[in-house]
This record gives C-alpha cells, structure tokens and sequence, in this order.
C-alpha cells in the first residue's frame, strides 16, 4: 500500500523502450507527483540520458536492489524481467505496475482498465497488471455496450503496429520499408517474414488450439476486466505494417438489442472513448489520426443485419499510451492516497 506523501519516489523498468520512453513523457504531461525518477534498462543502455522535468537523467541498470526506496514501480521490460524482478520491487516496499503478460491471469493480480474496473485495485497485494493493448481498446468499447444491453459473443480480427513489438519491430519496418525502395535485400529478424508491404496473421506463439497466445490472452483477459465469464470471444490478430496504434474490427452479438444510434450514444459516454463517425464525409477511425491520442477512437458503428442483435464496430487505439503507458499511469494515480 502506498503511504501519504507529497511526491514519490518512481522507477521505471525498461525506460528505454517504446513504452518506457512515453511513461517518462506522460508522468511529467500529468504532472504525477515524482519526487525522484529512477530509469532502469539493461547494461546496453547503462548510462543514456533520458530528459524529464527540464532535466537529463542518466539510465541505470536493472539489478536486484534497483528498488531501494521506491514507492512505484512501473515495468515494462517484458515478462522475464517482471517475474524475475516485480517480486523484489515489491519486498523492497513499492507497489507494481506492470506492462507484460507475466501476471495478467494470476488470481491474486488485479487486471486493470481505470475506467472500467478500478474498484478492483482495492484488492491489491503489491503487483497490478495492464491488460493487453488491443484488450484495452477492445474493452473501453466493449464495457458500456455490455453494461447496456449484456454481451454475448464478440469475434474481433485486430490490425496491429509494429510498435507493440517493440522499438527493434520499428527499426526493422523501417529498415525494410527503405531497403526495398532503394532495390536494396532486406534483414528479416523481429518477425518470422518480411513486414514491409505485408501483413502477417501471427503475433506471438502458436498455441495447440491453432490460436496464438496473444488471440487467447484477449479471450481470457475480457472476461477477467469485465469480470463476466459468460462472454464468447474468439479474435484473430494480425500484425500490419503500420508503426503506431492498433485498430480492431469487432462483431457483437448482444442479448437485448441496440441500434447504431444508440451504439453511438451509450459510446459517446464512456470516458476515454471518442466516437468519431460519419462515413458520409469519410470520417472514421483512421491510425494516423489516433497516434498520440489519450482516448480511444471508435467509428463505422453499425447493425449486422445477419444475427438477431448484432452490431459492428471499428475501434483504434494508441497502442503505446492508452494501450501501455498511459494506462499504467492511471492507475498509480488511483492508487495515490
Ligand atoms: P521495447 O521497446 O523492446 O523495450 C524493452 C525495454 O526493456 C527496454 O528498455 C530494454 O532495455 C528493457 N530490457 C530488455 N531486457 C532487459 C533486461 N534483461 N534487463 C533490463 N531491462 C531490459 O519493448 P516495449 O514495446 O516498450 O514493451 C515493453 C513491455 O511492455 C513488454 O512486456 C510488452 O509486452 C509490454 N507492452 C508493450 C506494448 C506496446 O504496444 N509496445 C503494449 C502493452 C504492453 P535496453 O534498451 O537496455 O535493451
């Protein structure tokens, strides 16, 4: 439990990752109260300098005691790191925020989206877990149609950046996109095939279902956030060659029925969502437009005519802010005392 103070003291593992380098940028956009900013990383960036708050501070390598003091944790060096390291940060007395698949589906973990479930931070035991990022879009939609109208099975096919990757799947899209327009070979390292100019239906590992872990970690991870294991999603995730945001196209069948318009209406409610829908004038969702955004965007909002209450939405998300960091902040500002 965090104690009464004036500023903390916060460490950031995995600083100088995509998402680490937008929580240094979003602490200090929301003014969250640091007394002391601890970047950590591994010994390959030991030493760069990182600015916040008007002032360049020096990465450190991540080591059992990093934690010494700290009141806040925020990960986000993937899961290796979080089960090794989460544990340690949280003996040492901080609470943990963390970004990675590691403790999602741990009962004692809470999973959560501030705006939906935030009562289920009470319930704390030093370590909280964001969900996924096309799970936290999915969802900032999914909660106030559920709320309305009860959901009963969602099928979502997801076209995801490659910086939910990581900063080495930006590189390497780059990397590519250039060779190829200068007639150049490409290296193909990140992704089992070249990302430039393709899509590939494949995130994460496999699993013996046919499904990847990232398709049934949003299964899993709804019913968790909406604490409902009555819903039906099934999802298949691609990745595309975009470098930011997420978007999803999602088909909901619903118990009671819902038009469009009231889809729209009960949507535009929802805090952090943005409907943004009027293909009559071409406007919709789009990730160039939703890059560096807070809310999530949600447009061509329709009925499917084919089942007896059926919608269809397309949602986008910053797959870095709301997705990750900024969702990570959220919920240490709740748990401020
Ligand atoms: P990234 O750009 O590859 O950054 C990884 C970070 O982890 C870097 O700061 C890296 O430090 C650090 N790191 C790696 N190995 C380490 C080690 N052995 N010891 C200490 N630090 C180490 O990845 P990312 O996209 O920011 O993702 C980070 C985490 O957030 C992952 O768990 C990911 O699943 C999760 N997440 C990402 C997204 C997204 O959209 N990107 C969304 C939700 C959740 P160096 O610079 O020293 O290598």
């Amino acid at each position: 439990m965090l104690k009464k103070k004036s500023k903390y003291i916060v460490a950031i593992v995995g600083a100088t990752g995509a998402v680490g380098r937008e929580m240094v940028s979003i602490l200090e956009e929301r003014k969250f109260p640091v007394s002391e900013l601890v970047l950590l990383a591994s010994d390959r960036s030991e030493g760069e300098r990182i600015e916040f708050d008007g002032k360049n501070r020096s990465v450190k390598k991540l080591v059992n005691d990093s934690f010494h003091g700290v009141d806040i944790a925020l990960f986000s060096a993937g899961s290796e790191q979080s089960l090794k390291y989460a544990p340690l940060a949280v003996a040492a007395g901080a609470v943990v925020i963390d970004n990675s698949s590691a403790f999602r589906m741990d009962d004692k973990v809470p999973l959560v989206v501030p705006e939906i479930n935030a009562h289920a931070l009470d319930k704390h035991t030093g370590i909280v877990a964001n969900p996924s990022s096309s799970t936290i879009g999915l969802l900032m939609a999914l909660k106030p149609i559920h709320e309305a109208v009860k959901v009963k099975r969602v099928v979502v096919t997801t076209f995801q950046s490659v910086s939910g990757t990581g900063k080495d799947a930006i590189d390497e899209l780059a990397g590519q996109t250039v060779a190829l327009l200068n007639f150049k070979d490409i290296e193909v390292k990140v992704y089992p095939h070249q990302i430039a100019f393709n899509c590939l239906p494949h995130i994460d590992g496999f699993l013996e279902n046919g499904y990847t872990k990232e398709e049934m970690n949003m299964a899993n991870e709804t019913r968790k956030v909406m604490e409902d294991d009555t819903i039906r999603l099934t999802c298949t995730t691609v990745r595309v060659p975009v470098f930011r945001c997420h978007a999803e196209s999602v088909n909901i069948e619903t118990e009671k029925e819902l038009s469009a318009n009231e889809a729209r209406a009960i949507l535009a409610k929802m805090p952090g969502v943005l409907v943004y829908d009027d293909p009559s004038r071409s406007i919709y969702p789009l990730h160039l437009d939703v890059s560096g955004k807070d809310e999530i965007y949600v447009g061509r909002v329709r009925a499917d005519d084919t089942v007896k209450n059926g919608l269809n939405i397309w949602i986008v998300i910053d797959n870095i802010r709301k997705g990750a960091a900024l969702n990570a902040v959220q919920i240490a500002e709740r748990l401020l005392p």
